[in-house]
């Protein structure tokens, strides 16, 4: 019963996330209305947030924030592969590393 109850949450969750990025173009005020109440049910449900949801996050101001249009996205320049995301809302400027994960696939491979 419970884990239904976080499976349906998880689901709205999404529902909502992926409207909210449709929505952010034409209409901002509805798209953040969508956004907080993803992160309601995250909290009402205890169910963590997916990854890709919580990027949508700033971490600061903890305002939905869309790449491209609400956030800015720069890459790293150092050896340690990573993304700089700038919230417009407060301008405050956070980094997340990108795990090499494609480079140990390979590595992954045993050679004959
Ligand atoms: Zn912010």
């Amino acid at each position: 019963m419970k884990v239904d109850a976080k499976k349906i949450a998880l689901e709205r969750m999404s529902v909502l996330m992926r409207q909210a990025v449709l929505n952010a173009r034409k209409n901002p005020a509805l798209a953040q209305r969508q956004a907080g109440l993803a992160k309601r049910i995250s909290t009402k449900y205890r169910v963590k947030m997916p990854y890709e949801i919580k990027m949508n996050f700033c971490k600061k101001c903890k305002m939905f924030i869309v790449p491209g249009m609400t956030s800015r996205i720069r890459l790293g320049r150092s050896t340690l592969k990573s993304i700089r995301i700038t919230c417009s809302y407060c301008n405050h400027t956070y980094r997340k590393v990108i795990p090499a994960r494609s480079s140990k696939a390979h590595s992954d491979k045993v050679p004959l």
